[in-house]
């Protein structure tokens, strides 16, 4: 349902190492929403910018602090040392009072002209207004090598997740409390946010080359993510751990019958000793990884239970008379006047 109310937002920036091109950042994302303020489709009332410094080693904080101090819609988060993208994020999410957020890479990959269109389904009801990035010809062959396996592999393993989508997206009030409601430390955003449900949009956008210095996810952050987010959705892993013991087990139960025949049936064929010897190799082994398989289910089901998810979210509710309170302000919070 549509609302006409004026709504604040907040845009998260997380800064790891970005002196090079965060001036440059900075100027662009706060013209373009100074023209949002003008536009007469948009009902923007208010704007924040939060530039968290992920422990950075260069002069990214000197020009946050900068920044912040020239313009009072600047704050600036320094976080006490490198604690990685999507922790630096979440620090920028927990500190958002707006009706709505933004999150964006600092390096202008992400088009700020896609704002705009995730403004616009904002107003049009959306909760999340996920980018997509439309090309990936800017990437080496390399990165896009990876990110498609990776992808691919979090699909596999039943990770719900939206193709091509990084961490440029819009979220609503309700989404985002959603979304702090999950107080988990191995945070993997992407596979977290369209597990949310809510109205869920998707923008595409042009992804341009990084404006300056080289990529901050190196080999190691990039492989610790993919692995977060295998392993943070998904028990399914363990979960082959004990189809397979099943396997085997029902591997080594044909393998006793077959020597059971051989052995009373075909004496003469009979091979002294290679009974007692494999299949007590198969008939074990088969026990064995059946145990670790049925020890991972209860371990999975530890993992689940010690993350204290939310058991559901509300996105709606009606006042005891039936009256659709959707636009009542104490319940729909995500367009505050
Ligand atoms: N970043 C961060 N902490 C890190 C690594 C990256 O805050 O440990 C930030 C970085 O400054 C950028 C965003 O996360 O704003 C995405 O990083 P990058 O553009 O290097 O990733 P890529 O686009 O190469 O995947
Ligand atoms: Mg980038």
């Amino acid at each position: 349902m549509k609302s006409n109310k004026r709504y604040s937002l907040d845009i998260v920036i997380p800064c790891f190492n970005e002196a090079g091109g965060l001036a440059n950042t900075i100027t662009l994302v706060m013209s373009c929403v100074q023209s949002l303020l003008s536009d007469p489709e948009i009902r923007l009332k208010t704007f924040r910018l939060i530039l968290v410094d992920d422990g950075s080693r260069d002069q990214t904080w000197a020009l946050i602090a900068a920044a912040s101090a020239r313009d009072q819609r600047i704050c600036g988060i320094r976080l006490s040392r490198n604690f990685g993208h999507q922790s630096a994020l979440i620090a920028g999410l927990e500190n958002v009072d707006a009706d709505a957020c933004i999150s964006m890479d600092a390096d202008l990959q992400h088009d700020v002209g896609a704002i705009r269109a995730m403004l616009l389904a904002f107003q049009d009801g959306a909760d999340l207004a996920l980018g997509v990035r439309e090309n990936r010809q800017t990437d080496t062959l390399f990165k896009r090598g990876t990110a498609y396996a990776f992808y691919a592999s979090l699909r596999l393993l039943g990770v719900g997740i939206v193709a091509n989508h990084a961490d440029y997206r819009l979220m609503s009030r309700r989404a985002l409390d959603g979304l702090l409601a999950h107080k988990e430390v191995n945070l993997f955003l992407r596979g977290l946010i369209p597990s949310l449900g809510f109205n869920v949009i998707l923008v595409p956008y042009t992804c341009k080359s990084r404006a300056a210095g080289g990529t901050k996810y190196t080999l190691r952050k990039m492989i610790g993510l993919a692995l977060n987010g295998a392993t943070s959705f998904s028990m399914r892993p363990l979960r082959l751990i004990g189809l397979l013991g099943l396997l085997v087990c029902a591997i080594s139960a044909v393998s006793i019958l077959y020597v059971l025949v051989i052995r009373f049936a075909y004496p003469e064929r009979a091979i002294a000793g290679w009974a007692s010897t494999v299949l007590p190799i198969f008939a074990l082994g088969g026990v064995q990884i059946l145990s670790i398989g049925v020890l991972g289910e209860y371990i999975g089901k530890i993992y689940m239970e010690v993350k204290r998810r939310p058991r559901y979210l509300i996105q709606d509710s009606t006042e005891r008379g039936g009256a659709d309170k959707k636009d009542d302000q104490r319940n729909h919070p995500d367009i505050r006047s």
